[in-house]
C-alpha cells in the first residue's frame, strides 16, 4: 500500500501511524507519507500539481485535509454518494489511471457516534455547531443517525443557512434549522444533545464555542475536534454529569474506512485506535 495525506500544517498527523501499523499487522508493505504543503518541499504548489506527482509515483490512494477538501473535487473523475452529498472528499483512490473521490468523514462521525453514544442518547433535538468542512460531514452524519430536529450554529450564518439548506434539499422531511443566538436556542428548545464541529478547543484556538454554563447533565456533548483529546467543553461536560464522544472515534474510523478503500481489505478499528492512542 503505497498512499499519503495531503494538507496543510499536517507535521502531527497520526493518520500515517495508524495505516502503517494496520498494513504491517495485515502482512502488507504499507507506505503512508505525509505531503504538506507547509513544508518547503511543496510550498506553494498547486494541489493539481501534488495530485499528478502521487498519480505517477504510483499512489494507491490519497487523504485529502484542509484546507484542499473543496478544491479536489475539480480534479477527480467520479465521486461517491456520501462525497457527493457533503461535497467535500477527504479519500482519493487512485486506480486504473482514473481517481475516485469518497467522504469518510460521514461514516467515520456516524460510526463513532453508534458505537460511542447510541442507543441510549437521545435525538429529538441536537444542535451543531460549526458548519465548515467537518461540520458538514457530521451534520448528514447526524441525520443519518436519526436526529429528528438539528438546529446549527456558525459565527457566518450564512454558512449554517447554507448547510440547513443543502441537508433540506437531499433530506426534504428532516427539520433543519440554522440559528443565530445559542443561549435564546439553549433556553427556549432544551437540546437533547451538541457537537463541537467548530476549531474551538483545539490547542492552538483554545476556548469553546458553546458557552460552557449552558451545560446541563441531560445532555450528552460530543466534539470533532482530537488534539487535545479532552477539549475544554468535553472537560466541563464530563464534569457536569454529561455523556461525551471525543473527536478521535471520528479521526479513527474515518481512517479505517480509508485504508478498506485504499488496498480492499477490512481494517480492525480497534488496533487502528491502539494505535492512534499510543501517541
Ligand atoms: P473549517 O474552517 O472548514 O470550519 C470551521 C467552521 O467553524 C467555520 O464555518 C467557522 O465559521 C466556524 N467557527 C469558528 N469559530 C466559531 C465559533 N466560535 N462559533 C461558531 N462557529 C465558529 O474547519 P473544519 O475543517 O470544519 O475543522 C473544524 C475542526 O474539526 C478542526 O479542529 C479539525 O481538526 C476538526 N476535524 C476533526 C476530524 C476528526 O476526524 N475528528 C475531521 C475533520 C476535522
Amino acid at each position: 500500500m503505497l498512499a499519503g495525506l495531503i494538507g496543510q500544517g499536517i507535521s502531527l498527523s497520526r493518520t500515517p501511524a495508524m495505516h502503517m501499523a494496520e498494513a504491517a499487522t495485515q502482512g502488507l508493505q504499507g507506505l503512508y507519507r505525509l505531503l504538506d504543503t507547509d513544508t518547503p518541499r511543496l510550498q506553494g504548489k498547486p494541489l493539481a500539481e501534488i495530485l499528478n506527482a502521487a498519480e505517477l509515483a504510483g499512489f494507491d490512494g490519497l487523504n485529502i485535509t484542509y484546507p484542499y477538501k473543496i478544491e479536489v473535487i475539480g480534479l477527480l473523475d467520479q465521486l461517491s454518494p456520501n462525497a457527493q452529498a457533503v461535497g467535500a472528499v477527504n479519500t482519493v483512490v487512485l486506480r486504473d489511471g482514473k481517481r475516485f473521490g469518497h467522504n469518510t468523514d460521514l461514516w467515520g462521525f456516524a460510526q463513532s457516534f453508534r458505537q460511542g453514544l447510541l442507543p441510549d442518547a437521545k435525538l429529538d433535538n441536537v444542535l451543531l455547531l460549526g458548519a465548515g468542512g467537518a461540520g458538514v460531514a457530521v451534520a448528514f452524519a447526524l441525520i443519518e443517525c436519526g436526529v429528528r430536529h438539528l438546529s446549527i450554529f456558525d459565527a457566518d450564518h450564512g454558512r449554517a443557512q447554507g448547510l440547513a439548506d443543502q441537508i433540506t434539499r437531499r433530506f426534504p422531511d428532516s427539520q433543519v434549522t440554522a440559528i443565530t443566538d445559542i443561549a435564546q436556542h439553549v433556553a427556549a428548545s432544551r437540546p437533547d444533545g451538541v457537537v463541537n464541529a467548530t476549531p474551538v478547543g483545539m490547542a492552538k484556538l483554545p476556548g469553546s464555542a458553546f458557552p460552557l454554563d449552558l451545560l446541563d447533565a441531560r445532555m450528552w456533548v460530543a466534539d470533532v475536534v482530537y488534539f487535545p483529546l479532552e477539549t475544554a467543553l468535553l472537560a466541563a461536560a464530563r464534569a457536569k454529569g454529561c455523556r461525551v464522544l471525543p473527536g478521535s472515534g471520528m479521526a479513527v474510523f474515518q481512517a479505517v474506512r480509508a485504508f478498506e478503500l485504499f488496498t480492499g481489505r477490512k481494517a480492525d478499528p480497534t488496533r487502528m485506535k491502539a494505535t492512534f492512542d499510543a501517541f
